[in-house]
């Protein structure tokens, strides 16, 4: 099932995909409440998807947890700029909820960096409150998945030493287009592209801790709620985003998730 959240006439609902009934397209059947907390009853309406415009598909209601250094290809590449090899267990840090965004909207470059950089990452969305969790139950507190670019600045994240301030400026967390809550991700593709060109390509199968085991660490950190994100690290290929570019991280069996940067 595709999740989205979205507004038409003003007002902001959830929804899921399904075929338009006169086979013509994609219809919106829109749900009574934000499903992460309310199940999946609609309110008999369906909207065409061109008719709407889709917003994040959740905003996370306490935080972000990000893992960095997660496909070995990245960790080589980062080597000369974060430094180490591949840690021994997750590396975690958060963004905060204000930097999440929707599909179509911009990333804004602070005028204090010059180096604000994509990577584009599958994001997890937990769907019940989870704390200590054991590595085999952790994907049942796993609501859905969705497409999400860790945008960074790095001469920031360098400068500070740690990453909140590079990791966390508003528009820094764009999320979406759908959440997707059962894709198979054994060996999913996560592709990011600029302007058209390919810049990462990953696949879900060279992640080197895996969803459940994010989820079981994250959880003795932190006490997961329902809406909160997990991104999962991005794999090789990082780099710069410019004023009027487009990004587009794309996950097979997700959707393309597509943002201008100002
Ligand atoms: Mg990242």
């Amino acid at each position: 099932m595709k999740v989205v959240r979205f507004q038409a006439e003003g007002e902001i609902s959830f929804g899921i995909l399904d075929e338009a009934e006169n086979g013509d397209g994609i219809e919106i059947v829109e749900l009574l409440a934000d499903p992460i907390v309310a199940g999946f009853d609609t309110t008999g309406r369906r909207l065409r998807f061109e008719d709407v415009r889709l917003l994040a598909p959740v905003i996370p209601r306490s935080k972000v947890v990000c893992v960095g250094k997660n496909y070995a290809d990245h960790v080589e590449e980062m080597k000369g700029v974060t430094g180490g090899g591949i840690p021994d267990e997750p590396l975690i840090f958060l963004k905060p909820n204000t930097s999440v965004i929707g599909p179509g909207d911009a990333i804004v470059r602070p005028a204090i960096s010059d180096r604000v950089e994509h990577e584009g990452e599958l994001a997890l969305v937990i769907g019940a409150v989870a704390k200590d969790v054991p590595e085999e139950d952790a994907l049942k507190y796993v609501f859905g998945f969705t497409c999400a670019n860790d945008v960074t600045a790095r001469d920031l994240q360098l400068k500070d030493g740690q990453w909140t301030r590079g990791k966390g400026f508003d528009t820094f967390c764009p999320l979406g287009p759908v959440i997707e809550t059962d894709p198979d991700l054994a060996d999913a593709r996560v592709v990011t592209r600029v302007n058209g060109e390919t810049r990462q390509e990953g696949r879900t199968s060279q992640l080197i801790f895996s969803l459940a085991r994010i989820v079981a660490f994250a959880s003795q950190a932190f006490t997961l709620l329902p809406g909160d994100v997990i991104l999962t690290g991005t794999p090789a290929g990082v780099g710069l985003l410019e004023a009027g570019d487009t990004v587009e991280v794309e996950i097979e069996g997700i959707g393309i998730l597509r943002n201008p940067v100002r």
